[in-house]
């Protein structure tokens, strides 16, 4: 089963996807995540990609597509997956459907996640991340806090703040790229039939967790 996850940058699309993955055993496909461990790596891609990141623009399709095509030929790809941050525009996505079509496959499911704006951007300045590259967990100052401050949970490694996540400039670039080359794709797939549209808020209290639970129960259940 091929899962996307669409929504803006801090919706919690991250965290639901590992929850998913760690269910399923599908597994998380995160571009943000294969980008940032190439940049600590110091890798040709890594050095490519940060000159895009580090403004909050999308690095380009010639690098990005060759790069998630690659990941989704992998074994453990074969049953399922759950792509998280990826398609981000048009293009991306129909360059999905072709090679999943050679393969006989499809994107059977894209979780669409809606929060408020005003949390959007709270939500990224107060995200922290794991500095252990094999681990990523991912922390929010306010809403999940570790239990030691500054030390992850689950590593013990030191907790950071994302380069693009504490730039004003990068932050308000991402959302808007998110608006003008993203958002189409909610339309694409909703005519597609596979489009699941879910809030994350802590208006009405409904946390990242609890969508991961309510999509893991109807996976199971088919
Ligand atoms: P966020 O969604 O908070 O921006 P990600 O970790 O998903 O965080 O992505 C970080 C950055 O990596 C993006 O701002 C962009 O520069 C790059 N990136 C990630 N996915 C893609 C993609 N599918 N196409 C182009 N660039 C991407
Ligand atoms: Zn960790």
């Amino acid at each position: 089963m091929i899962i996307i996850m669409l929504g803006a940058q801090g919706t919690g699309k991250g965290t639901i996807a590992g929850l998913i993955s760690k269910e399923t055993n599908w597994p998380q496909i995160s571009t943000g995540d294969i980008f940032r461990k190439n940049i600590s790596e110091k890798t040709k891609l890594g050095i490519e990609a940060n000159q895009y990141m580090e403004k909050g623009e999308l690095v380009p399709d010639e690098i990005t597509v060759p790069m998630v095509i690659e990941r989704l030929n992998q074994e453990d790809a074969q049953q399922g997956a759950i792509l998280d941050g990826f398609p981000r525009n048009y293009a991306q996505a129909q360059k999905l459907d072709e090679i999943l079509a050679k393969a006989g496959k499809k994107v059977d499911l894209v979780i669409n996640l809606s929060t408020p704006k005003e949390e959007l951007i709270e939500r990224m300045l107060t995200r922290r991340v794991c500095t252990n590259q094999d681990c990523k967990a991912t922390y929010n100052i306010k809403l999940q806090p570790p239990k030691k401050e500054g030390i992850c949970d689950k590593c013990g490694a030191t907790l950071k703040q994302r380069e693009d996540d504490s730039n004003a400039e990068a932050i308000h670039r991402r959302l808007e790229i998110y608006e003008q080359q993203t958002s189409p794709l909610v339309k694409y797939y909703e005519e597609k039939g596979v489009l699941r549209t879910q809030t994350v808020s802590t208006t009405i209290n409904r946390m990242g967790k609890d969508v991961a639970q309510d999509i893991i129960k109807d996976i199971k259940n088919k």
